[in-house]
């Protein structure tokens, strides 16, 4: 059995949709066919659930719109048969997503628990719509079985439960089932939640990884996992195979092309992943298995997160106060917040690591009190913080082998005038990552990636 994912541009348009059609109805016999939203539609889910709460009225004329463009898709589509019993589904949908916007205009707030109802409704349509244009195929609500729990302020999937209802719901199933992406709900509670902002990977993930699907495709807008985003560097070309380990360091450093929880579950059960193109079927697309053949060449792909901040705690013993390390790490988990650089340079006695902007006020209270007794002391004589900054990933498996690769990034940009503010080798050896400033970003993207490709 196979298990597919089509993103929002995959069925974002009536010309996606029949090509998803055809794709899925030439396929195998027993397909699990994950579904975003229609493209576009949780930004604009979201920006009038703000509109609402700020108590501008023109949310009434974007929720028309929003139903506009579902029964345009359902009157050109779904053929006489089926077309009321779908546009009676999606009406209601429609309405009770209207509701929740009226009564978020009506109290002026936007609670998160309502937020999160507010874009469930995406999926909740688009999946209506494939199930009823792929022949034979059935709905089934991942709300029932894909279950979350609180972690800080997050929701995070409670793997093991979500596994035994998956495999309770496709129990002795075969066919074609459709299945919404991205939303779930709270395994305590029962509220909806979701799996966060790119999360139908990850439902498709989960999916495959219950069932022992033979494989993951997910089907998106471009004809492969690229040395590099394609939008910055136009001349990206496709890697046609890819370790997880490759895969899963380039997405958590901002490779947007898969949502990084998603390779873990399928990792663990060495389920392959295909990224294939939508609008470019018979193009090979990229294989992502346990171990890629390795190329002559070492580095596989370059990623990049936009949104940096450093911070750098600083003093001639910064070395010797006790654990200091650890003691950061652990602050940063207490918030659930994630380390994804550190840099501590030989006997400079300072210690950098990143965090994503979003954490940075954070980040820098608990660093605050963590270390107050140190700084009021002298021991740490400040910790500095840095914004308006972003990180680059070099990756590839076996780099640290390949000799002067970290020197080459570093000259390569120490030649152009751009400044690295914090480099780091990795404790693996698949990645060199470096910290510059955001607004050099694209300028170091292009000259690495000129470097290496
Ligand atoms: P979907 O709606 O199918 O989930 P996404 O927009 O989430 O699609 O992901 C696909 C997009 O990821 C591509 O259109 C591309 O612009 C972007 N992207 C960023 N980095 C890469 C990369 N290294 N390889 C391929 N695509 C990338
Ligand atoms: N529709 C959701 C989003 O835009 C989930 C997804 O597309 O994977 O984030
Ligand atoms: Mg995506």
């Amino acid at each position: 059995m196979k298990v597919l994912k089509f993103g929002g541009t995959s069925v974002g348009t009536v010309d996606s949709l029949i090509n998803v059609k055809k794709i899925v109805e030439s396929g195998e016999t027993s397909q699990i066919v994950v579904v975003s939203a229609l493209g576009g539609l949780t930004d604009r889910l979201i920006a009038t659930a703000n509109m609402a709460a700020a108590g501008d009225s023109s949310y009434l004329q974007e929720m028309e719109a929003i139903s506009l463009r579902h029964f345009n898709i359902i009157s050109q589509l779904i053929p006489e048969d089926k077309r009321a019993g779908v546009l009676d589904r999606v009406s209601k949908l429609l309405t009770e997503l209207k509701r929740n916007y009226d009564g978020v205009y009506l109290i002026r707030l936007l609670p998160v628990r309502t937020l999160d109802m507010i874009v469930s409704y995406g999926e909740r349509m688009s999946s209506v719509i494939v199930a009823a244009l792929i022949e034979g195929a059935e709905l089934h609500d991942s709300l029932s079985f894909v279950k979350t729990e609180k972690w800080f302020s997050k929701n995070i999937a409670d793997q093991k439960l979500t596994y035994s209802l998956i495999r309770k719901e496709f129990e002795n199933f075969s066919g074609i089932a459709v299945v919404p992406g991205f939303i779930s709900t709270d395994r305590d509670t029962g509220d909806v939640t979701n799996l966060g902002r790119g999360g139908s990977d990850f439902t498709a993930a989960l999916i495959a990884a219950a069932l022992d699907a033979e494989i993951l495709e997910i089907w998106t807008d471009v004809d492969g996992f690229m040395t590099a985003d394609p939008r910055i560097i136009p001349s990206a070309k496709v890697v046609p195979n890819m370790s997880f380990v490759e895969s899963m360091e380039l997405c958590s450093f901002g490779a947007k092309v898969i949502y990084p929880p998603t390779i873990y579950p399928v990792f663990h059960k060495n389920i392959p992943i295909k990224i294939l193109n939508t609008f470019n079927p018979t193009a090979p697309g990229t294989l992502i298995t346990e171990s890629a053949p390795l190329p002559d060449f070492p580095v596989k792909g370059i990623s990049a997160i936009k949104g940096t901040t450093l911070f750098t705690l600083k003093g001639d013993t910064a070395s010797n106060v006790p654990q200091i390390n650890s003691r950061t790490f652990n602050a940063m988990a207490r918030k659930g917040i994630t380390v994804f650089l550190v840099s501590q340079p030989d006997g400079s006695g300072a210690f950098s690591f990143a965090v994503a902007e979003a954490d940075a006020d954070s980040a820098a209270e608990l660093l605050a009190s963590e270390f107050a007794p140190e700084l009021a002391k002298g021991a740490l004589a400040e910790i500095s913080r840095s914004d308006d900054l972003a990180t680059i990933a070099v990756v590839g498996e076996n780099m640290k082998n390949r000799n002067r690769l970290g020197p080459r990034v570093r000259n390569t940009l120490f030649r152009d005038g751009i400044e690295v503010v914090a480099f780091s080798e990795g404790v693996s050896d698949t990645n060199i990552s470096c910290v510059i400033p955001l607004p050099h970003l694209n300028r170091a993207l292009e000259l690495i990636h000129a470097l290496f490709f």
